[in-house]
């Protein structure tokens, strides 16, 4: 099972919209797919057509009894949603993800609930009861460096850090780098980050600078494609769909299935 954790410390840069079409690239290639949803803010959630506050359990429900491990898969078979989407399966957010900070006991292992959860999901007892085994798990963030995100990138085999094509959005990137350097000794030692450049639009030159600064700047790091701006990005959070299944044929489809084959490569 593979864990790629979305992140990236600043606000409306395509994490989202990157997490939802990655599990539309893999699960059209007939991978199954958990998206587990980190953001308070449930966009990833809502997106899916579920409302966050109407759900009983969720991904916070699972953080908190973490403390209990014979609970965890009862949790999980219970918290975990069908989608719409064939082969894609969710663990939705709640607002009270953003009072886990005080919720949670000051302790070592604060870090590892998320890694514990995709164990728990890994092993037979789970897969029993679920009925099902994942390839990957698809975590989506908030830009926020506290324990959600600290709890992502420690269980992550790649992170994948979508980053907007403008150079404010460069320095964002570089205080990402810094943090993921800074936690080095609790992240896997194999993880590879790769670098995606986002919201591209060719038609503007502050977007075209800043593409050519990311690759002269961020040499294997940086995936040598982009995201394009594509207007079906919309119509497919309107469906509560991945592009992909809304306009197959489209740009902003084709450069995630390209980006979801060069990190399928990376295991
Ligand atoms: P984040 O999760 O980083 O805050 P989102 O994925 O929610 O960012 O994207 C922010 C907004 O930009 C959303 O309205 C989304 O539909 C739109 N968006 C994201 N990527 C693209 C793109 N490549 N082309 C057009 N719109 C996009
Ligand atoms: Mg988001």
């Amino acid at each position: 099972m593979k864990v790629w954790t979305v992140v990236n410390q600043k606000g409306g840069v395509g994490k989202t919209t990157t997490a939802i079409s990655l599990a539309g690239s893999l699960s059209a290639m007939a991978y199954k797919v958990l998206l587990i949803d980190l953001d308070p803010h449930a966009s990833l959630t809502h997106y899916l057509g579920f409302d966050s506050e109407k759900l009983t359990l969720s991904a916070y429900d699972l953080f908190v009894a973490s403390q209990h491990p014979h609970m965890l898969t009862k949790l999980i078979h219970e918290a975990v949603q069908k989608t719409s989407i064939d082969g894609i399966d969710l663990l939705p957010a709640h607002m009270a993800l953003a009072t886990l900070d005080r919720a949670l006991p000051e302790q070592s292992g604060r870090g590892l609930i998320v890694k514990k959860i995709v164990a728990c999901l890994q092993s037979k007892d789970t897969e029993q009861k679920l009925n099902h085994h994942y390839d990957y798990i698809v975590i989506d963030c908030q830009p926020v460096l506290g324990i959600l995100m600290v709890n992502a990138m420690v269980a992550a085999t790649t992170i994948v850090l979508p980053t907007q094509t403008e150079h404010l959005g460069l320095h964002g990137l570089n205080k990402m780098l810094r943090t993921i350097e800074q936690m080095k000794s609790s992240l896997s030692p194999d993880l590879v980050s790769v670098i995606v450049p986002t919201l591209f639009d060719r038609r503007v030159n502050a977007c075209i600078s800043a593409y050519a600064k990311m690759r002269e700047t961020y040499k294997e790091q940086l995936w040598r494609g982009y995201i394009p701006v594509d207007t079906k990005f919309r119509d497919a959070s309107a469906q509560g769909l991945p592009i992909n299944r809304v306009a197959p044929n489209a740009k902003g489809s084709f450069a995630y299935e390209k980006l979801a084959g060069e990190l399928l490569k990376h295991g």
